[in-house]
């Protein structure tokens, strides 16, 4: 939680949220039309989608089926009876004067996600609902001087739309929300999370009360489509709140925008109330009812999601919890280190991936899928110091050397000449070398035994970095003080 300093004391903040997740599929919620971003305006829209008189909607089974799945990972309710509802409305960018959602009966009841906060704490946050509802379509108020174009390539598109319960009470707390939901999404492949291709857009609920006192009213603030522009959102609009209550003022029930430009929220409209929308059951579509099979079914082919396998690497690996939630945020991520963890040092293996691994990826803007370093390639690279073929120092280089060329360890090791040299004959030959050659040096050591590292750097300088730092240490030591 965290509190508000005002004039009359301190105020808290409470937040809902309300996500728009675009259902991954190929084809729109009830036509064929296909889905695929990018496309050409208007390329993507069926006689449905466009409105044409006579249509009628079909139910994708497929669309359905990634609601209910969400619906299980977010350890909610499945409603097996639920109700699609035309929702009334005028936009021009809405050919059908009204979007089909649910209303009263929506398909996903009440549930529950886990979020992460700082310092290794986390909370719950109760979901309200989530239901399936048709995308609008695009205006483009920015291809001609004096015209508004209009897209429908949206106009269909499925949407979940995932109400949260009013319990957070900070930025930070509704950012985590959103980081969970992005992750759980992504791990069921129900939506891809890609807030910047609006596949997952926020409106943030905000309102204040003093600490303990009764709620606040509430604004709606639409369509931000990025976690760090809602934090910002949700720290201007409280502070707002707040200073026009403390200045006599109340708080209006409206709609605003957030201005990432200028960092501030602004009145868009009037708050329209559920009534407003003239909501009443589809007459073209029966009322959905799924068999409990069906939901089973699903829930059996759930994979383990991210609180579950974070848990797990804690236990079975022994990493940290913050070690653990990094590597689970992203599927592909936990993966690659499991991969690489697997019969090997957990230890080692967490920290050249979430090391030298990590910084690689971000110092080429990579993700893990392009990373240029299999995961089965680092692990040999582990398996390779573990069993003293190479020394730490050539790892580094090896390393580098994997990222360049994209070859086996093993094999850069072969080509390069990189062994490790533990034959003490070829160590002591190059140790000798070193002493002969710097009398001085050696009768710096006599008065000042700290010397000794200097003779290490020389020894290894001379080996190329392959000599095996245990055996150079014992030499030296034996013919340095013999
Ligand atoms: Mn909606």
């Amino acid at each position: 939680m965290s509190l508000i300093k005002g004039e009359t004391g301190d105020w808290e903040i409470v937040l809902g949220l309300e996500v728009h997740a675009q259902v991954i599929s190929d084809a729109k919620l009830f036509s064929g039309a296909p889905t695929a971003f990018g496309a050409d305006p208007n390329t993507q829209v069926s006689l449905v989608d466009a409105a044409m008189p006579g249509m009628l909607p079909v139910i994708n089974a497929h669309c359905v089926e990634q609601a209910v799945r969400t619906g299980l990972g977010l350890n909610a309710r499945i409603n097996l009876r639920s109700v699609f509802d035309r929702k009334n409305y005028f936009y021009a960018d809405l050919p059908q004067g009204y979007q089909i959602s649910q209303y009263k009966d929506p398909i996903v009841g009440e549930g529950e996600i886990e979020i992460d906060l700082e310092g290794g704490k986390s909370r719950t946050v109760g979901i309200e609902r989530l239901h399936l509802e048709q995308d609008a379509g695009k205006s483009l108020h920015d291809q001609h001087p004096s015209q508004t174009y209009v897209d429908l390539n949206r106009s269909g598109v499925a949407l979940m739309e995932i109400v949260s319960k009013p319990d957070m009470r900070s930025a930070d707390e509704a950012a985590a929300y959103l980081t969970k939901l992005r992750s759980i999404v992504r791990y069921l492949g129900t939506c891809d999370g890609n807030m910047d291709e609006g596949s997952m857009r926020c409106d943030v609920n905000v309102s204040v009360r003093k600490l303990g006192g009764s709620l606040g009213t509430r604004c709606e603030i639409k369509n931000v489509n990025s976690i760090r522009f809602v934090k910002q959102a949700i720290e201007y609009e409280a502070r707002r709140q707040v200073e026009v209550i403390e200045g006599g003022g109340t708080i209006v029930q409206e709609t605003r925008l957030f201005d990432p430009g200028r960092g501030e929220t602004r009145s868009l409209r009037s708050k329209e109330d559920a009534h407003d929308y003239r909501y009443f059951p589809d007459p073209d579509l029966l009322p959905l009812i799924l068999k409990p099979e069906f939901v089973e079914g699903i829930k059996a082919s759930l994979p383990e999601l991210p609180d579950a396998k974070k848990a797990r690497f804690v236990k079975e690996y022994g990493l940290t919890p913050y070690d653990a939630g990094v590597l689970v945020a992203e599927r592909d991520t936990a993966e690659f280190f499991e991969t690489v963890a697997k019969g090997r040092d957990a230890k080692e293996a967490v920290k050249l991936v979430t090391g030298d691994f990590f910084a690689m990826l971000n110092r080429r803007g990579a993700t893990i899928g392009q990373s240029p370093i299999s995961a089965l390639h680092l692990g040999k690279l582990l398996d390779l110091q573990a069993d003293g073929t190479i020394s730490g120092r050539i790892a580094k280089d090896l390393f580098v050397a994997m990222e360049e060329t994209g070859k086996d360890p093993a094999v850069l090791v072969e080509e390069r000449g990189l062994k490790q040299v533990t034959d003490t004959g070829a160590i002591e030959a190059a140790i000798k070398a070193v002493i002969d050659g710097n009398p001085d040096k050696v009768a710096a050591y006599k008065a000042k035994p700290t010397m000794f590292g200097w003779f290490v750097g020389q020894v290894m300088k001379a080996t190329g970095g392959k000599a095996n730092p245990k055996v150079v240490n014992e030499t030296l030591r034996k013919l340095l003080d013999g």
